[in-house]
Parts: structure tokens; C-alpha cells; sequence
């Protein structure tokens, strides 16, 4: 009797500790590992400002507050034209900005997490948004351009896409591209009724999809590998640029670069500011501002949905109910379900166990 009751003990105690600990509540990875995809990359040089915070001076800070300044978080004074090196309260109120645009710990500092996002090769539009029209909405972090362009045309709206007769690359085929493109617009158009049909008219076409490289003629010069990665211009403008530099791919089973690029999810993030949505701090949204190399990012989230949708409404074909379950079940079930099943395993195995020493 009384070694059947230790092992009830020991039963429910493991039962106890072998708990899934609110699944919903998985703790960050505190260790966060720094990744420079290469070391040619663009910004793999602000790895030196590591830990930096108010009242650090370091040699070169200068042009990491020059990279705030062109993403929309740090004005240039009228009365100093070059910034300095020395990490003042003006900096520090920008880091924190950035922190808060991009869902990061808000500490001030240039902690591993906001050192290893604005090392992450991006989108080159500036994150300063002036119109958020979030109003007491404070969950929801999409956002639209100033004034909150959109674009105006007949019900149903198409829009003409067309991609640049001289400016592409030419590694992968036209067809391959043809088909990323397609993908990605069909993804918006089928949660607002707005259509999206291909022109060979490429001048007349609403949307004007080309690659670049360098300065080219637009005011915003792309950086060469990794960096920016490409940029959109707001409604009704149409231009949409990749960078020519990247190692754009179709399929990384075939690609094996380090520094390669997924061209899908890039076209798909920029077919959103095309459509008039600036950048989101939710990071699972396509509309966030960054993109690890070798990532796909494609599928539209709620914060993307709902950003879009203010714009321009629903696709009557669209349920929000499907969308809801895609992203409960792709996000929370399978992690939930694994821990349970794991400390399940354990703790039944140890039960055995101890059961089998004791005999
Ligand atoms: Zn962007
Ligand atoms: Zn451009």
C-alpha cells in the first residue's frame, strides 16, 4: 500500500511539473544570436555599436543616426548640418521610437534585439507615419502614408501592372517572375475587390514593377547587397523597385546564397504600399519593415487584412472567420500541442521509470 501511494506522489507531482505552462505566454529566446548574413553586407558595420546607450560616444555613430535619419526616426536640426558621435537625448528618444515601431523591448539602448533589427535587411520606405487613424484602437499597428492615400477609380476597380521592358534580371526567367507577381497580387485582391490584370502597355500601366541598381533617378539610390531591399512608392504613384543587387529567389531549394532573397514575399510587402498601407509593428504581417535573408514571409495576417480592408473594403468572396482559424491554427495549436505532447512524453517515460526502479 505504502509504496503504491509514494508512487501516486510522485505521479501527480511530475503530472504537476510536466504542465503546459500557458502555452500562450512562451517566453522570448533571451539569448538572441546576432546574424551577419555576410560581411560585405550593408550595416554588418553597426554590430560595433552593441550595448551603446546615453552618454556613449563611438567612433562612426554618426552614420547609424544618419540610418535613422533616413528611415523616418531622427530630423537633421536647422542650425547642425552633420550629426555627432556621441549617443545624446535626442538619439536616445529616437532608438526608443524605432523600438516601439518595430514591436521591440522599449529600453533605449542599442540592446542584441535592436542592434540585430536594423542589421536585418529592409524595405526602404521611412517608417515615419503621420496618420495611423487607429483612433482608440491602440491593438491595431498597421498604418497608412500622410493624408492616407488611396486609389480612386470605378467599382469594380483594376488596376494594370507591368513590369519594365530594359530593367530585370535575368537568372530567373520571365515566366518564374510572372508567376511570383500574379501570386502576390492575388493574395490582396482576394480580401478587397479591387482586380489586378497584367499590360504589356508598360508606360500607361498603373503599376510599374522594375529592378535597379545604384542611383537610379528617383531620389532613392539602392545600397547593394542586402540593406534595403526594394521600395514602393505610395497611391497613385505605381512604382514598385527591387533592388538588382539581391540575390532574388523563387525557391531556396534551389538557391543556397546566404544573402538570398525571397522575391515573393518582398512583391508582396511592396504591392501593400503600392495600395497606400506604410509599415505595421506587428512582425508576423507581411507590412512590417524587415526580412531576414532565406525567409518567406507571404501570407497576408489579420493586421495586414484589417489595414487594407479600411481602405478600400472587403472582397465580398473574403471571410475573416477562415483567415482567423489559418492564423490561430499556423501560429498557436501546433506550438501548444507540441509542448503538451513533449512534457507528456517525459513525465510519463519518468512515471515508468521510477515505477520499474521500485519493484
Ligand atoms: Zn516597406
Ligand atoms: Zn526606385
Amino acid at each position: 500500500m505504502f509504496p503504491f501511494l509514494s508512487h501516486f506522489i510522485f505521479f501527480s507531482f511530475l503530472l504537476f511539473l510536466s504542465r503546459p505552462c500557458f502555452p500562450a505566454r512562451i517566453l522570448p529566446d533571451k539569448s538572441t544570436v546576432i546574424t551577419v548574413a555576410s560581411h560585405n553586407a550593408t550595416w554588418h558595420e553597426f554590430m560595433k555599436f552593441l550595448d551603446a546607450g546615453r552618454g556613449s560616444h563611438v567612433s562612426g555613430m554618426s552614420e547609424l543616426k544618419t540610418y535613422f535619419n533616413r528611415f523616418g526616426y531622427l530630423p537633421i536640426s536647422s542650425n547642425d548640418t552633420n550629426f555627432t558621435d556621441t549617443f545624446d537625448t535626442q538619439f536616445e528618444s529616437a532608438v526608443i521610437l524605432y523600438q516601439k515601431n518595430l514591436g521591440l523591448p522599449l529600453t533605449g539602448k542599442l540592446d542584441t534585439d535592436t542592434i540585430s533589427s536594423i542589421m536585418s535587411p529592409r524595405c526602404g520606405m521611412s517608417d515615419s507615419v503621420t496618420n495611423t487613424s487607429h483612433g482608440f484602437h491602440t491593438d491595431r499597428r498597421y498604418a497608412y502614408f500622410s493624408g492616407k492615400p488611396r486609389w480612386v477609380n470605378l467599382t469594380p476597380m483594376t488596376l494594370t501592372y507591368a513590369f519594365s521592358p530594359s530593367d530585370m534580371i535575368d537568372y530567373l526567367s520571365s515566366s518564374e517572375i510572372r508567376m511570383v507577381f500574379e501570386r502576390a497580387f492575388s493574395r490582396w485582391a482576394s480580401v478587397i475587390p479591387v482586380n489586378f490584370t497584367e499590360t504589356g502597355n508598360y508606360l500607361s500601366a498603373d503599376i510599374r514593377i522594375g529592378f535597379y541598381r545604384g542611383d537610379h533617378g528617383d531620389g532613392e539610390p539602392f545600397d547593394g547587397v542586402l540593406g534595403v531591399l526594394a521600395h514602393a512608392f505610395s497611391p497613385q504613384n505605381g512604382r514598385l523597385h527591387l533592388d538588382e543587387a539581391e540575390t532574388w529567389a523563387v525557391d531556396f531549394n534551389t538557391v543556397k546564397s546566404k544573402v538570398a532573397v525571397d522575391l515573393e514575399s518582398v512583391a508582396t510587402h511592396e504591392i501593400g504600399h503600392v495600395l497606400g498601407l506604410a509599415h505595421t509593428s506587428v512582425k508576423e504581417a507581411v507590412m512590417y519593415p524587415s526580412l531576414s535573408p532565406r525567409t518567406k514571409k507571404v501570407d497576408l495576417k489579420i493586421d495586414d487584412v484589417e489595414g487594407v480592408q479600411a481602405l478600400y473594403g472587403s472582397n465580398p468572396n473574403f471571410k475573416f472567420s477562415s483567415l482567423l482559424e489559418s492564423e490561430n491554427s499556423s501560429n498557436h495549436a501546433p506550438i501548444g500541442l507540441e509542448r503538451t505532447f513533449s512534457s507528456w512524453t517525459i513525465s510519463l517515460t519518468m512515471v515508468f521509470l521510477l515505477l520499474f526502479l521500485h519493484r
